[in-house]
């Protein structure tokens, strides 16, 4: 306790007396002053705290003593408690926002009342301060936490409710962006099986900035390194940061930047950055924060798509048991139909041979017993060929093979059966050979021109065209047809899929025409524009 309070009030000297063994027991930093802010007493808690002599501080000012400025508190939103205590006469209670001397900054609670003479005449102040620092940047990162979990929160709502990724994506980004008071932001995606990325937001960058950060490798960009390796980013100035080489990233004028992963588990989904264009550096905090609604976000992302992906294959299922239904009936109608034309034939052969009748036109019923026959077989052919494909038994002859011959005699074949249409190949090369099963290719391209020609039903041209390539030869079958509309095109090579239900047909052909190609480990595919016509191409290897 510093006893220096000569010269001061008779009062104020009274009341050193009576306290200050209880001041001196305090926690809390005790001064005791006079009207013009001069020291009379400091207890010991303030002497240690701010490392002052006890008879040092007697005759100093406050402020001195407090918290070693040398003018006044002028902080205009917090009035100084002594100078309102002086003037009220009653007690007043502020917290100063003072800085230590690393220039850290410190919050002080401080509540003075002023001491008054028997005729209430205010002779002095007594004055407690506490170092709230920590309790105030405890209550700052728990509010902090709050609005982390607020923001995690909400974004798990907003997963819960069904949106597209797209959507969750947006949502979040705004949430972060409010969350931690940057200005711009952008998520990065990897595109599937591949290593490039794609922007699925951005917010407060232009699209010139997005797209120079997408040109670049993705080990040469931050958020690439993040999307790619995982890796965590924390810079202050991202547009003086000697990583960052394109002009067109360093004019976006960004500074404080963090980058982290948006991984669901240990798979790296792609990136999230945020950036602000004051000064402030980032903190430490905040980044592991973001760190936080990365790897959470990254789950939501992964559950979302699970969920897409789910109701995709419900809807595919649901897809498969409407067309198999379909097909038993186009089936059973197909057999139906070949069976009555075949009994009926029959029966009228018997009456025939029965009737002792000149038996001229019996060849022309027996033609046509012989082509419902013939029908018969393909559609049991066909059966056994899907349910063959279905279970992965198709076996395969494989024999040396020319698919330029092949295309030849089939072309032949089938335009010995129809005049509208001319039928052409192209191919520059006189055979074009590989191993395959020379039954199967040769079933491939029937079917091909055979379907160029029905669904082109007002003729023109059909063109098989062969091209050799490196390792593969291209086959393609070109009509100016109906054409197919593209929402067809998905499940064109599907069993039972049909289009024109107006053309007769099962919706077999092309299904079976992909498990031949597929076995003998080429692929097959179609380009397609409705009203104009339809290319339909496959490839086998040469080797
Ligand atoms: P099918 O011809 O017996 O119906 P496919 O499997 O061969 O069975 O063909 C499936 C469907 O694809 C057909 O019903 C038809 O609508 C469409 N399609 C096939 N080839 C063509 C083509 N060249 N041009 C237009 N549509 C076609």
């Amino acid at each position: 306790m510093s006893r220096q309070f000569k010269g001061s009030h008779p009062i104020l000297q009274e009341f050193v007396l009576r306290c200050k063994n209880f001041a001196d027991l305090l926690y809390d930093e005790v001064l005791i002053l006079d009207r013009d802010y001069n020291v009379i007493m400091a207890n010991q808690a303030l002497l240690h705290n701010k490392g002052w002599a006890a008879d040092e501080v007697a005759g100093r000012r406050c402020h001195e003593v407090s918290h070693g400025s040398s003018e006044p508190c002028q902080s205009p939103n917090t009035p100084c408690p002594l100078v309102e205590a002086l003037a009220s006469g009653s007690r007043s209670r502020v917290t100063h926002i003072h800085r230590d001397k690393q220039g850290k900054e410190c919050f002080e609670d401080i509540a003075a009342s002023p001491i008054s003479d028997e005729n209430g005449n205010v002779v002095g102040i007594i004055e407690l301060m506490r170092d709230i620092t920590e309790e105030v940047e405890l209550r700052k990162a728990l509010e902090q936490r709050n609005a982390d979990l607020a923001t995690l929160n909400s974004i798990i709502v907003a997963g819960g409710k069904g949106l597209t990724e797209e959507k969750l994506l947006t949502y979040a980004l705004d949430q972060i962006l409010e969350n931690t008071g940057m200005d711009a932001g952008w998520i990065l995606l990897r595109e599937e099986n591949s290593r490039s990325l794609r922007c699925i937001k951005r917010l407060g960058v232009s699209e010139e900035f997005i797209k120079a950060i997408l040109s670049l490798p993705t080990d040469k960009t931050l958020c690439g390194l993040a999307a790619t390796k995982g890796q965590v980013a924390m810079v202050d100035n991202l547009s003086q940061d000697p990583r960052v080489t394109h002009p067109t990233i360093t004019h976006e004028g960004l500074r404080a930047f963090m980058c982290v992963p948006l991984r669901a588990d240990s798979k790296l989904l792609g990136s999230i950055s945020v950036a602000g264009r004051d000064p402030a550096s980032p903190q430490a905090s905040r980044l592991q924060q973001l760190v936080a609604i990365g790897d959470q976000l990254g789950i939501i992302v992964a559950s979302v798509r699970l969920n897409s992906s789910l109701r995709q294959y419900a809807l595919e299922l649901e897809e498969a048991r409407r067309r198999r239904e379909q097909s038993a009936s186009v089936v059973s109608h197909e057999l139906k139909g070949v069976l009555s034309v075949l009994s009926g034939y029959t029966q009228l052969l018997r009456k025939r041979l029965e009737s002792q009748l000149p038996q001229a036109d019996l060849g022309k019923g027996l033609e046509i017993i012989n082509a419902q026959t013939n029908r018969l077989n393909r559609l049991v052919d066909d059966m056994r060929d899907v349910s063959a494909i279905e279970s992965g038994r198709l076996t395969l002859v494989k024999a040396r093979c020319d698919v330029v011959g092949l295309s030849r005699d089939v072309i032949q074949g089938q335009q010995a059966l129809t005049q509208k249409h001319i039928l052409l190949l192209d191919s520059s090369e006189e055979h074009v050979e590989g191993e395959w099963d020379c039954d199967r290719i040769r079933q491939v391209i029937d079917n091909l021109v055979n379907n160029a020609i029905k669904y082109s039903p007002n003729g023109g041209e059909v063109k098989v065209s062969i091209e050799r390539r490196k390792d593969e030869v291209l086959v393609s079958v070109k009509d100016q047809g109906l054409g197919i509309a593209q929402k067809e095109l998905r499940h064109l090579f599907h069993p039972y899929a049909r289009v024109h239900k107006e053309i007769k047909g099962l919706g077999l052909g092309l299904f079976i025409c992909s498990g031949i190609i597929k076995s003998h480990g080429g692929r097959v595919w179609v380009e397609s524009q409705e009203g104009k016509g339809s290319t339909f191409y496959f490839t086998l290897p040469l080797r």
